[in-house]
């Protein structure tokens, strides 16, 4: 038997606060390595790839030891609740995706009155009790699960860096641009930056 609760915790103190998000991608996380038959991923033997990036991704990392860091987690833009797990052990891909009626679910079990609670320990002890209740939801009453197919993920890979000719960083080779005989990063061969140096 998963404690969903303490799972909960754990996500809370990685994540840094309780919410509605971060369960469902407690629950997300659980229900895959259930129904793959794994435990949380010590390295790149699970992989997935997130269609969002709300609060649920940080309870799916905790859980499902799918990370950024670690490289076997990847965002497509696509504001949906859904991920795809891929195991590389037997080559096979599922995808789950948070049903509609879900969230009004969680809605019934108290969620606004929990969402309110300003008083940081009344609002855990609040939410732990949705936590339990939506913990014993059965899988496939939260998700649509299927298996999909889906090409294998390469593998993260430790890459040579070398320095920006222009800013003098280092930056992994594969992402650097020549451009005018010069060896650039990518924001000096393009001249767009999200910063400017003071
Ligand atoms: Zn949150
Ligand atoms: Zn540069």
């Amino acid at each position: 038997m998963v404690d969903f609760l303490g799972l909960v915790e754990e996500a809370v103190k990685f994540h840094g606060h309780i919410c509605p998000g971060l369960l469902i991608g407690v629950k997300m996380g659980v229900a895959a390595l259930n129904l793959l038959g794994v435990s949380r991923a010590s390295d790149e033997e699970l992989y997935a790839v997130v269609e969002n990036d709300n609060c649920s991704v940080d309870g799916l990392q905790v859980v499902a030891g799918v990370t950024f860091g670690k490289g076997n987690l990847s965002f497509r833009d696509y504001g949906k609740m859904a991920a795809t797990f891929y195991l590389r052990s037997r080559k096979i891909a599922l995808r789950l995706v948070f049903k509609p009626e879900s969230f009004e679910k969680i809605e019934n079990m108290d969620l606004r009155e929990a969402m309110r609670e300003q008083n940081p320990e009344l609002k855990m002890a609040k939410f732990a009790k949705i936590a339990e209740r939506f913990g014993d939801l059965p899988d496939d009453e939260v998700f649509n699960i299927s298996i999909v197919d889906m090409a294998e993920p390469q593998m993260a890979e430790i890459r040579k860096s070398v320095k920006c000719e222009s800013c003098g960083e280092m930056t992994m080779e594969t992402k650097t641009v020549v451009k005018n005989g010069k060896l650039l990063c990518i924001p000096c061969s393009s001249g767009v930056n999200y910063y400017r140096v003071k």
